[in-house]
């Protein structure tokens, strides 16, 4: 459902954020519905230029919190050593793509707490600056207003769109919160039942068991919206309880295959003697002795005691200008991105959601000392996946 066009927005720190096109529908029924009750708030018509700029700003600054939300978990993340590969927006709300998953409690408890403690903050902010600007009693009334849709209340339109932000973020909160995995509080429950078991599958079991209860009463809740004539609610909630269901019933699905892999390493099913570039070689003798003749798309290069300094790629030699090629060095060249290479002792479960292993078909494995010691494929996963199915039946 993530699927289909992507729209990069900007990046923040080399992470692309983007948004789905499902987004767009959510980012103008917003506009629509905001500018519609802040014509009533202001007691103007909503076409007036006053209620459709607090709308276009709320809208804004809800999308504006959702991809803080979500940058909240993307630097947690970072800090813990997972890539961050982009931010989505779409329909029901974002999603912060990881290389791959937590390895500890701890670090699934800290990345999964950061994105909620970021709109608590949202949260505070908003009703700082509202509390400031119109008094308590003007800002509470405008929050009454605001959830209670009364009309022409008489409040200031600013006031009314703090107020607003200050309780739609409230709510994601809320909800975000609610131990329903894979959402925030279903991955904390998760972080908690691990902790407590030391057992990573069988907290994702429990954790996604609660997440399909909860999916199953937000697709009730939706259908008794929907049957009482709020359509827009009923159909929004119904499809999140959907999308819950789903990445539950996925999790504890991939539960099942990595129990019957569970003590299998990298190093056991990767390929030992891979073909690499010697660092201190040219561009030219890369392209001819290597590219040329193997025809692969890249190259582990590696100095003379066969620490990993990076990784070749195809194009990035192919753009040295011809004059050049063969005074410059290939290790001038090679991309030392730290999620290109593992530790060869990972288990390899691990890699089972990689996003690079996916782009790239393969990874280097490096041993302890940063020695390359081998390179992974998506194959060699695939067929121990395979082989541990087969013996387990
Ligand atoms: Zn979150």
């Amino acid at each position: 459902m993530l699927g289909g066009g992507s729209f990069t927005l900007f990046h923040v720190r080399g992470i692309r954020i983007s948004v789905d096109w499902s987004w767009f529908l959510i980012f103008f029924f917003l506009i629509l519905t905001m500018s519609q009750r802040f014509g009533e708030t202001l007691g103007e018509s909503s076409t007036a230029a006053a209620p459709f700029a607090l709308a276009v700003a709320s809208a804004v600054g809800f999308f504006g919190s959702i991809v803080l939300h979500e940058l909240g978990h993307a630097f947690a993340a970072l800090r813990k050593g997972i890539g961050i590969s982009s931010i989505q927006l779409w329909i029901f709300g974002g999603v912060a793509r990881m290389d791959r998953e937590s390895d500890s409690p701890a670090t699934e408890f800290e990345v999964a707490v950061a994105g909620p403690l970021v709109t608590l903050a949202i949260v505070i902010l908003a009703s700082a600056i509202g509390t400031a600007a119109a008094g308590v009693g003007e800002f509470g009334h405008a929050l009454r207003v605001g959830l209670e849709f009364h009309t022409a209340a008489g409040v200031s339109g600013i006031v009314s769109m703090l107020a607003w932000l200050a309780a739609i973020n409230a709510f994601v909160l809320v909800f975000n919160l609610l131990p329903a995995f894979p959402m925030d509080g279903g991955r904390i429950a998760r972080s908690f039942i691990w902790w407590r078991t030391g057992n990573r599958n069988l907290a994702t079991r429990y954790a996604a068991n609660l997440g399909r209860v909860f999916a199953y009463l937000f697709i009730g809740a939706g259908l008794l919206l929907l049957a009482s004539g709020d359509i827009f609610s009923g159909v929004w909630l119904a499809l999140i309880g959907m999308v819950i269901n789903g990445g539950a019933r996925g999790a504890a699905m991939q539960t099942a295959l990595t129990d019957r892999i569970g003590d299998v390493l990298v190093a056991d099913v990767m390929d030992r003697e891979p073909v690499t570039i010697p660092g201190e070689i040219s561009v030219e003798k890369a392209l001819d002795e290597y590219f040329l003749r193997y025809r692969w798309p890249w190259f582990p290069v590696v100095d003379a005691a066969h620490g990993f300094l990076g990784l070749l790629e195809r194009d990035r030699a192919d753009e040295v200008p011809e004059v050049s090629r063969a005074s410059s060095s290939v290790s001038d060249l090679v991309d030392h991105d730290r999620a290109l290479f593992i530790r060869d002792d990972t288990p390899l479960d691990s890699l089972l959601n990689n996003q690079n292993l996916r782009r790239l078909g393969a990874l280097m494995a490096v041993d302890a000392d940063g020695r390359l010691s081998g390179v992974i494929t998506v194959e060699q996963v695939g067929r121990a996946l395979r082989d541990a199915a087969a013996a387990s039946n």
